[in-house]
């Protein structure tokens, strides 16, 4: 049986295993990315990225280059349609832009050195190594066996690291959402506005890329009951619900999307706030970042850009363990250890206030109870979400 070892392993090769793989690089630190995919996974729409995400991309070195394909967004346009038209205008808190994931992930992937990220490795299993030592071994699909000093789960919702470390499995609401964009070849006539449309059990998301394209979301509320997950089909279904209630120009954006864009979503994964506010992220020299810590849903536009903070702030945390200057020091198990500990620590009440959020927005949509309604929509009045206090945020140099 094949028999590798390896010091840091990320497992998952999305946002945040790309970001925290470039991150450490930039420190001059090693690491190998284990992604099951037989190539980069860049497809689905794009990402809103709010000032905080784009205050890590300008730690990791590749904003700049992202900024070029991604105009900003200067104000959120609310309507509430069934409340005769009630709208409200919200100002965007310094950046937000609309980035195709393709290109962040593409942008990443090719700044990290060439070798660097395995694809086609699928990690099934995860144990401790040996009694007395920390690390982690990893068990691919097909039975290969990975030693890692340090392991960092990337993984995503469903994560094994998170399992290994012995974390609950995520929940979720029952949602159907399409995203995508549409292309608007001769210009779209929205401007530098986000508009968030509410109508009776329909909430769409229309969100200017560049001058020729738009990204949307359409989301429906779908209690239980069977859905089909073939892109065009629920457009189709999608579409009929939108030409009730909405204007001709969202019709015809639903109607006129890049279907190779399309994504389809049946369920919006979350970990509940009390579980991030609880749970132990560590466990020896094995941690979690990004969706696999704080899967969060859609609700803020958050978990990507939260993903890349953990990024920032886990590659610090370990370059200061490895010695001033990054590069020359031995990373050894204590070290990683206490590093990874310090990472969780700094992170915590950061994503516990994202995932309070994110969850309470949930909640107001889907909950029939007026008590759990009006306290989270305290919540959500306290915290400031609708004005977008959350991304007044700075996770510091890298
Ligand atoms: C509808 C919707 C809209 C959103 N909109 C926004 C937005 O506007 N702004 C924002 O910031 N965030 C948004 N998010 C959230 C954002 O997409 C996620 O938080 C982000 O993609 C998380 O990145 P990740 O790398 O942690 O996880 P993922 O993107 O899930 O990546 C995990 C990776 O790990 C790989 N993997 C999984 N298991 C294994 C295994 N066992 N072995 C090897 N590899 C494995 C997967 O193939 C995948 O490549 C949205 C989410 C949804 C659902």
């Amino acid at each position: 049986m094949d028999e590798e070892v390896h010091g840091i392993v990320i497992v998952g090769g999305g946002i945040c295993g790309l970001a925290t793989a470039l991150a450490l690089h930039r420190k001059g630190i090693p690491s190998l990315v284990l992604e099951k995919s037989e190539n980069l996974r860049a497809a689905g729409g794009s990402i809103g990225v709010h000032v905080n995400g784009w205050r890590a991309l300008d730690q990791l070195g590749i904003a700049g280059e992202l900024r070029e394909t991604a105009d900003n967004v200067t104000e959120f346009h609310d309507v509430w349609q069934n409340e005769n038209n009630k709208s409200v205008v919200v100002p965007v808190r310094g950046e937000l832009r609309w980035v195709k994931r393709k290109d962040l992930i593409e942008t990443m992937a090719k700044n990290i050195p060439s070798g660097a990220i395995r694809f086609g490795c699928h990690i099934a299993d995860i144990k401790p190594a040996n009694p007395g030592s920390h690390g982690a071994i990893l068990t691919t699909l097909d039975g290969s066996i990975i030693r890692a000093k340090a392991l960092i789960g990337c993984d995503g919702g469903n994560s094994v690291v998170a399992k290994y470390l012995g974390l609950s499995p995520p929940k979720s609401f029952p949602r159907l959402i399409v995203r995508g964009f549409t292309r608007y070849p001769h210009g779209h006539p929205f401007g530098p506005h986000f508009l968030r449309l509410r109508c009776n059990g329909l909430f769409v998301g229309r969100s200017p890329m560049t001058e020729n394209l738009v990204n949307f979301f359409v989301g429906v509320w779908h209690p239980g009951g069977s859905v089909t997950k073939d892109p065009i089909a629920v457009r189709g279904l999608v579409l009929e619900k939108v030409k009730e209630q909405c204007s001709d120009e969202i019709v015809e954006m639903v109607r006129d999307v890049d279907t190779e864009s399309l994504i389809v979503l049946t369920k919006i994964w979350y970990r509940p706030p009390w579980q991030v506010m609880f749970s132990s992220f560590r466990r020896g020299t094995a941690t979690v970042a990004g969706d696999s810590m704080h899967v969060m849903g859609s609700y803020i536009g958050q978990g990507g850009s939260a993903a890349m903070e953990d990024a920032i702030v886990l590659a610090r945390s370990l370059s200061r363990a490895a010695g001033s200057g990054g590069g020359g020091g031995e990373l050894c198990e204590k070290k990683i250890g206490a590093a990874m500990a310090e990472y969780v620590r700094e992170r915590r009440l950061r994503v516990v206030r994202l995932s309070l959020e994110s969850f309470a927005m949930g909640m107001i949509w889907a909950t029939k109870s007026m008590l759990a309604k009006l306290a989270c929509q305290a919540i959500v009045a306290v915290l400031g979400t609708h004005s977008l206090g959350h991304t007044n945020y700075d996770c510091g140099r890298l």
